[in-house]
């Protein structure tokens, strides 16, 4: 385990002469686990509902994990067919040193095969391989209108208002169908297997009403072509809204790229540039993680980090 833990305590499990070495990645760090995130049952007693999942702080992600790891190496009895190393990470969720561990001991990753179980299956009971994810390309734009804020009822009408400059920006990202509107971003149909709606809506839980975006097989939407989110947005908070226009608003864009994809050739919202840096390093402005890809095994089997459930 890392980091808390020394090279000494990073297991490994002997196989016979001559077999394959596999090394096994999990992490045990959780995300927080916020009432206002919408738990149904208290977020630190596991709890088996009826769809057949047990829900519960860091449930999926990644005790789950870790477990199937544990599993594993259970039904070898402790004696696998290859030479197996674990590697267990503790700061996943936030800033990594993952890229620092491997680079100080690369012996430690050499292997045939490395298996991260840090993905999660679409089904009960169904088996998945992940084969690849997509990269993220995120930064920060900031609309300046006015020198200070001004009486709306005075200049409201001719003045323009940072906020709703910035809300026009963000709609133009994407088309009437919700795809993505920047030209030239790499995107196309998803090769695997496909996910249905009901399985992508059983995770996603939209609201009644509520529509999916975009075009092509969901399968297209999430693992092959790109998405565009504002996740975060800074502005005048309700409560200490008056009648005032300002000047000011900024979002945090995140758009995902898929695999295959060049981050630094990529295209981005109003031609940002972006900047690949290691998973989980903090971010700068405006940066990007590659997407991954992974040869083995043929992109057959559905690839998905599934839909986070509670
Ligand atoms: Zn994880």
């Amino acid at each position: 385990m890392f980091p808390t833990a020394t090279r000494r305590s990073t297991a490994r499990l002997k196989g016979p002469e001559g077999s394959p070495t596999v090394v096994l990645y999990a992490h045990y760090d959780v995300q927080p686990a916020h009432a206002s995130q919408g738990w149904s049952t208290d977020p630190w007693t596991p709890t088996l509902k009826e769809d057949g999942r047990i829900y519960g702080r860091g449930a999926a992600d990644d005790k789950s994990g870790l477990v199937s790891l544990i599993g594993t190496l259970r039904a070898f009895d402790g004696k696998p067919p290859c030479t197996v190393r674990i590697i267990v990470e503790g700061m996943e969720e936030t800033e990594s040193n993952l890229e620092e561990f491997v680079e100080a001991h690369p012996d430690l990753f050499q292997c045939d095969m490395f298996i991260i179980a840090d993905m999660g299956n679409l089904r009960v009971g169904e088996p998945v391989l992940t084969t690849a994810l997509r990269g993220d390309v995120s930064c920060t734009v900031t609309v300046r209108t006015l020198d200070h804020p001004l009486h709306s009822g005075v200049y409201g009408g001719p003045t323009p208002d940072a906020m709703m400059a910035l809300a026009r920006l963000l709609s133009s990202l994407v088309d009437d169908a919700g795809d993505v509107a920047v030209d030239g971003v790499t995107g196309g149909p998803w090769g695997g297997e496909d996910m249905t709606e009901e399985d992508f809506l059983a995770g996603a839980e939209l609201l009644p009403g509520v529509s999916l975006l975009g075009t092509g097989t969901i399968a297209d939407r999430l693992w092959a072509k790109p998405s565009i989110n504002a996740i975060g947005v800074d502005t005048t908070s309700i409560a200490d809204s008056s009648n005032v226009i300002h000047p000011v608003a900024s979002a945090k864009i995140s758009m995902r790229i898929v695999p295959g994809s060049d981050p630094e050739a990529e295209p981005t919202p109003w031609s940002v540039t972006s900047r690949p840096t290691p998973r989980g390093a903090h971010r700068s402005r405006c940066s990007a993680s590659r997407p991954r890809r992974r040869s083995w095994p043929p992109r057959t089997a559905p690839a998905t980090r599934p839909p986070a459930r509670r």
